[in-house]
């Protein structure tokens, strides 16, 4: 077993946030070492915004991430905003383009941009990278408040401070199983309950089944019957059930995405809520003017499918035509198309994951641990998740941000 001299910030994960933050630290004058499983840094960044990395948002408040209205996510991305982060990368040289709704991307159009130059960045700044080398345990010591962290391969590293940034459990083929869960529990912390989210939904429905295709709509998510939770946007009928940005932005709401199994079915249906997504084919429309629109078409002796096809793609027309009787049947399935949900995806294709340490165990100015003096969370291990088009990914520079500069005052301040 080797162990070194002692450095002032570990780090475990160099995804998004763990690299951040290990620029920051490094600016900051720390001496930092990165260790991750994957052989190469910033894995997941090259899959983001398909392969293009939507890495942040103009139109960022903090209305777009969850949880309670505390000020804990605003005092973070306050600390180091979309403006800095798109003045870090331009510093950096690497350009940001603006596309749709605020969404930021790197003007080359490849997500490996935003890799090299984080990785160029911490190469010029003395950062220690250790590749393929998970972290399986850490602990402080009571006497002098070092914490030794132990690798894979047999390495051990000691540091002032300790960094978690192991990301969640969404996306697992990237290198986030799970493994910031453990270590923060592992020093005492607990966890909201961690769920897959921005992810696609199943449905039982025979006929939701059997669409197929795209459709600009509005929808609705219902629990319990009750409206929680309404987007517009693109819809995509999978075969399975649905998917699109908007369905994914409504799966951050619900509370048990994926069937608990219990004894029997009786007990399940009791335990679990029940969810039904609401898809309006034409929002832009009223119930009142879809149905004259539709009255129209019959009067002129329209078929069914015909009807609905000046309306909706041929093929939702034709589906949809076996199962409409009367004109209050066809505007309920136009402005109202109710789809059960009966799970979502799991943690293979979520894009992110909801739920993660304790936001009211960490220091809200400064993401160290209320638990453990030196220790920090930053990224998605936290509690924390936003909506789909570049806020994840803020989140993860802000909170890397404020954890690299905190950890290097902290452990200059034990020097
Ligand atoms: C397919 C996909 C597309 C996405 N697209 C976008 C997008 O366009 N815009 C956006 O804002 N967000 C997007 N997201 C979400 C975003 O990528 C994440 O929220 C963000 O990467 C989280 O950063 P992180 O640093 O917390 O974790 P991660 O980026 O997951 O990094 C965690 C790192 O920790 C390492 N690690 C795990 N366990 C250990 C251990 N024990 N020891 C050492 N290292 C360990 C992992 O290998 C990994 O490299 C996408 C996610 C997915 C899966």
């Amino acid at each position: 077993m080797r162990s070194e001299k002692t450095v002032d910030l570990m780090i475990l994960g160099a995804g998004a946030s763990g690299m951040m933050a290990a620029v920051q630290a490094a600016r900051a004058g720390a001496s930092v070492v990165v260790a991750d499983g994957n052989e190469k840094a910033g894995k997941k960044l090259y899959a983001t915004g398909n392969g293009r990395c939507n890495l942040t948002n103009l139109l960022c408040t903090p209305a777009a991430y969850n949880g309670p209205e505390d000020g804990f996510t605003e005092g973070i991305l306050k600390q180091f905003s979309v403006e800095d982060t798109i003045d870090f990368f331009r510093e950096l040289g690497m350009l940001i383009r603006e596309e749709q709704e605020g969404r930021c991307y790197p003007y080359s159009g490849q997500a490996s941009s935003v890799v090299h130059f984080l990785e160029q960045e911490m190469h010029r700044l003395g950062v220690r990278f250790l590749p393929g080398d998970r972290a399986v345990a850490s602990e402080r010591r009571q006497e002098n408040g070092i914490f030794i962290t132990e690798l894979e391969s047999g390495r051990t590293v000691r540091s002032r401070t300790l960094l978690i940034a192991c990301g969640g459990k969404a996306g697992p083929a990237f290198g986030s199983t799970g493994d910031g869960y453990g270590l923060a529990r592992s020093f005492g912390h607990t966890l909201q309950p961690p769920r897959p989210a921005l992810v696609g939904c199943l449905s039982p429905d025979p006929v939701v089944k059997a669409l197929r295709g795209r459709a600009r709509a509005a929808v609705v998510l219902y629990e319990n019957g009750l409206e929680i939770a309404r987007e517009q946007g693109e819809v995509q009928f999978t075969g399975m059930g649905l998917s699109g940005i908007c369905v994914m932005d409504l799966t951050r709401f619900m509370d048990a995405p994926r069937p608990v199994r219990r004894k029997n079915r009786k007990e399940q249906a009791e335990a679990d809520k029940q969810y039904e997504i609401g898809i309006d084919f034409a929002p832009e429309m009223t119930a009142q003017d879809c149905r004259a629109f539709l009255q129209k078409a019959m009067d002129r002796g329209k078929s069914r499918g015909e009807i609905l096809s000046g309306m909706l793609n041929s093929h939702t027309a034709e589906v949809f035509s076996e199962i409409w009787e009367t004109t209050d049947d066809a505007v309920r399935l136009v402005k109202d198309f109710r789809v059960p949900v009966e799970a979502t995806l799991g943690w293979k294709d979520a894009q992110v994951s909801r739920g993660g340490v304790r936001r009211e165990e960490l220091e809200p100015g400064s993401l160290e641990s209320r638990l453990v003096p030196g220790l920090f969370f930053c990224g998605e291990v936290v509690d924390v998740d936003g909506r789909c088009g570049g806020y994840n990914l803020q989140w993860a520079w802000s909170s890397g941000t404020v954890c690299g500069r905190n950890a290097a005052a902290r452990a200059a301040g034990q020097e």
